[in-house]
Order: structure tokens, then C-alpha cells, then sequence
């Protein structure tokens, strides 16, 4: 029997697998994609992340292949801007998803790791004895459906888990329902080596330069109800961006290189109770909001702690496991899932983002010290 196996190959499961390979374990990847797959992302790699990946010696594919990012330019709806460099010269990194997926994959199989494309979970094995522990996953197959067991089950399957929501351990929350639409540019005047937030009422326009002089665009904002305006995403977004002040002019001849993605509704809740057998990582065990560009510092560093949460258990049995765990990610965690509620927050009404506006135009220390936190530039790693 496998000794771990993780759904879903994207970061945080990518950084378990390698971690646990290299312990010497029995470990397989599966996920529904085959790699290298595209991924809806802003593209971008905080200082914090990027610290992360280098003590993990996995952040190659960032530094050979990565285009450096400076800091984040935030502008707000009444034509406040703030150039906010990292402090003390700390640098992020942005780079496709596409490509550094399938570069972390490369890693996990290269320590060990089995890996297992175009394979959809769709469920948990729930044994009866031992509480419910969960013992293996059922997948989809030619002609029906097979079981793949394993001591240990780590769920990186992202934001709509399969697993976390078939066992109800996930849900949307009911507010905020923001959607959130991706693109690719080419052509667009005035990219520098930072990346921008443009913080409008109701919702945000992230912009970031990546690789190859394209430019990553992703718009967020409240769904827009039954009648459908996210049925033409291209469409919205084009509007969203001929009629914004500040970037019309800089999009005037952008080309877009891709079809628009859409990604929704973002929020995900997400209780880990205390289940023998499954561990949570990354955007599965809940995502607050793309605002801050830090999900990928959850997934790495949440990659890590349910790693050597499996290593625990595999060694002492679960007893006490699933407490440890929160314990930990409540204190790596906690602080900045304040940080961001409260961010995300005032995004949701007109009159904050009014007011952080005119406060910004008083104060742009303010601005930036909310950079470097959003950019995890104090993370000890
Ligand atoms: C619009 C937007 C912009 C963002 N921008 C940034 C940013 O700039 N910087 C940043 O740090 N973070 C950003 N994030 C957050 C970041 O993308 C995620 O936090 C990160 O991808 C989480 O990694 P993960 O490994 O948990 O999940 P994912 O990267 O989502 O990987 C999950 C994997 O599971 C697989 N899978 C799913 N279901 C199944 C199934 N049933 N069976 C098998 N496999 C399955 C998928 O194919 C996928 O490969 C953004 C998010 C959004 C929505």
C-alpha cells in the first residue's frame, strides 16, 4: 500500500510529495490534468514565498526563469497612486503558472514521487471502523470506477476540492461572492518590474508583467447575479478596462494572446475536523481572497506543515495530529487571514475604498507598509 497520496499536483501538493519522497516514503501524485496545465493565477510570487522555496532548495524554476518584481504599484479609484518598492531591497518573482507547476512536479518525481495524470478523484473512502477514518480515494476509470488506497490522504486538490466539499468540510460562505477573470496581454504601454493593484469600488484589477513581455491581467468582482454578466467575460472585461481612468490608454493597444478564464465564487470556508486518514493543503483547506497575491505562500508553506503532519502520523499513529496541525497553521496562519478578511473587507464598500483613497493621497507610508505585508516581506522562513 502507498504510504501517502496526495490529489491535486499544483504547489502545495507538489511541496508535499517532495518532501516526503526525499524522507524516503511511498508516495503518489494524482490530479485530473496533465502537465504542464494552464492554472488561473495572477502569476506572481512574493518576497515571502520566494524565501520559502529556496530553503526548500525548490525555487529554480523562479530564479532561472522567473522575471523579477520589484514591489506593487496601488492606485485607486480616485487616481491616487502609490509605487510601493519590497523594504530592504527583497524581491518577488512572477512566472506562468503553467510553467512553474510543472517545474515543482518535476521535483516531486525527481525525489520519488509516482505521479498520476488525467486521474479525477471524485470521492474519499470512508472506512467504518476507526471513526470514519478515510483510507483511500475513489477515482474515475475505464470501464468503472477504481480505488486507489493509502495510509495517509493528503487533499491538494484546490478551492473545489473534491474531497474537502464531499466529506462538508468546505462551503461558500454567502458573502462576499466575488468572481474572478483571467486573462493574457500583449502590448500593454507602461509595464515596469512592478506589480499593480488598481483597487476600484466593489472589486480590483491585479496587473502584472511576466515572461515573454506579456502581461498577466485578472479582474474581481461581486457575481453578478442570475441575469448573467459573467456569461462574456471578455466582453466585461474589456469594458472594465476601456472605462477605467487610469488604464484605458495603457490597454488602447493591447492585444489579448488567450480566452478569458473565469473562476468562481472565490471564498471557501473550511473546517478541518479531525478526520484519521485525510490532511488538507493549500487553497483546499480554504482561500479568503486573491487580493493580497499570497496564496501561493498557504500552499507552500501549508505543502510543508501537512507533510510533516503525515510524517507524524505514519510514525505515532493520529492521535493528536489534526490538533497539532491547527495549532501550527494557526500560528503561521492566523495573523495574516485577519489581514486579508480586513482587506477584503473594505474592497466590498464603496465608502472604504473612498476613504483608503484619500487616506493613501495623505499618507502613502500607509500603502506601502500594507505592501510589504500582503508581500510577506517580514516572513521568517
Ligand atoms: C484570480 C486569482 C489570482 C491569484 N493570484 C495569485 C498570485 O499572483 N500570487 C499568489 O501567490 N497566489 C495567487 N492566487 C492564489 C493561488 O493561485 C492559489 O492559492 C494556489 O494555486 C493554490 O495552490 P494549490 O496547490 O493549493 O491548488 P491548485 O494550484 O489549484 O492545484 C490543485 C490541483 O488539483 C487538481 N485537482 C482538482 N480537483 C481534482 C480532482 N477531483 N481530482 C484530481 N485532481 C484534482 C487540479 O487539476 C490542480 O492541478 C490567485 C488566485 C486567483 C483565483
Amino acid at each position: 500500500m502507498l504510504d501517502v497520496l496526495i490529489v491535486g499536483a499544483g504547489p502545495s501538493g507538489a511541496v508535499a510529495a517532495t518532501l516526503l519522497a526525499r524522507r524516503g516514503l511511498r508516495v503518489r501524485l494524482v490530479d485530473r490534468a496533465r502537465f504542464p496545465r494552464d492554472k488561473l493565477c495572477g502569476d506572481t510570487v512574493n518576497p515571502g514565498t520566494l524565501a520559502m522555496l529556496r530553503r526548500l532548495g525548490m525555487a529554480e524554476p523562479l530564479e532561472s526563469r522567473g522575471l523579477v518584481i520589484g514591489g506593487m504599484t496601488v492606485t485607486g479609484a480616485d487616481g491616487v497612486t502609490v509605487e510601493s518598492p519590497y523594504p530592504a531591497g527583497l524581491e518577488g518573482r512572477s512566472l506562468v503558472r503553467r510553467e512553474l507547476d510543472w517545474a515543482l512536479l518535476q521535483q516531486a518525481t525527481a525525489a520519488g514521487a509516482e505521479f498520476e495524470p488525467l486521474t479525477i478523484v471524485r470521492r474519499a473512502v470512508v472506512d467504518d471502523g476507526a471513526c470514519g477514518s478515510v483510507g483511500g480515494v475513489v477515482v474515475d476509470g475505464q470501464p468503472s470506477e477504481r480505488t486507489i488506497r493509502a495510509r495517509v490522504v493528503i487533499a491538494a486538490d484546490g478551492r473545489r476540492s473534491a474531497l474537502a466539499f464531499g466529506l462538508g468540510l468546505a462551503r461558500h460562505p454567502e458573502r462576499p461572492r466575488r468572481w474572478a477573470i483571467g486573462a493574457y496581454f500583449e502590448n500593454v504601454s507602461r509595464m515596469s518590474a512592478f506589480g499593480e493593484m488598481h483597487v476600484r469600488r466593489g472589486g480590483y484589477i491585479g496587473v502584472a508583467p511576466i515572461p515573454g513581455g506579456l502581461t498577466n491581467v485578472c479582474l474581481v468582482k461581486p457575481w453578478a447575479g442570475p441575469d448573467g454578466a459573467l456569461r462574456d467575460p471578455e466582453v466585461l472585461l474589456r469594458q472594465e478596462l476601456a472605462r477605467d481612468q487610469t488604464l484605458r490608454e495603457r490597454f488602447a493597444g493591447a492585444r489579448l494572446v488567450t480566452r478569458p478564464v473565469v473562476l468562481g465564487p472565490l471564498a471557501v470556508d473550511v473546517d478541518q475536523r479531525d478526520t484519521p486518514g485525510l490532511l488538507l493543503a493549500g487553497d483546499a483547506a480554504g482561500f479568503i481572497d486573491p487580493m493580497t497575491g499570497d496564496g501561493l505562500r498557504f500552499a507552500v508553506r501549508g505543502g510543508e506543515l501537512a507533510a510533516r503532519a503525515a510524517f507524524q502520523a505514519l510514525d505515532r499513529g493520529w492521535d493528536g495530529v489534526h490538533a497539532q496541525l491547527g495549532r501550527e497553521r494557526r500560528r503561521e496562519f492566523a495573523s495574516k487571514w485577519r489581514f486579508n478578511r480586513a482587506l477584503r473587507a473594505l474592497v466590498s464598500f464603496p465608502a472604504a475604498v473612498r476613504v483608503g483613497g484619500a487616506v493613501a493621497s495623505i499618507a502613502p507610508s500607509v500603502v506601502r507598509a500594507v505592501v510589504a505585508r500582503a508581500g510577506d516581506c517580514a516572513l521568517r522562513v
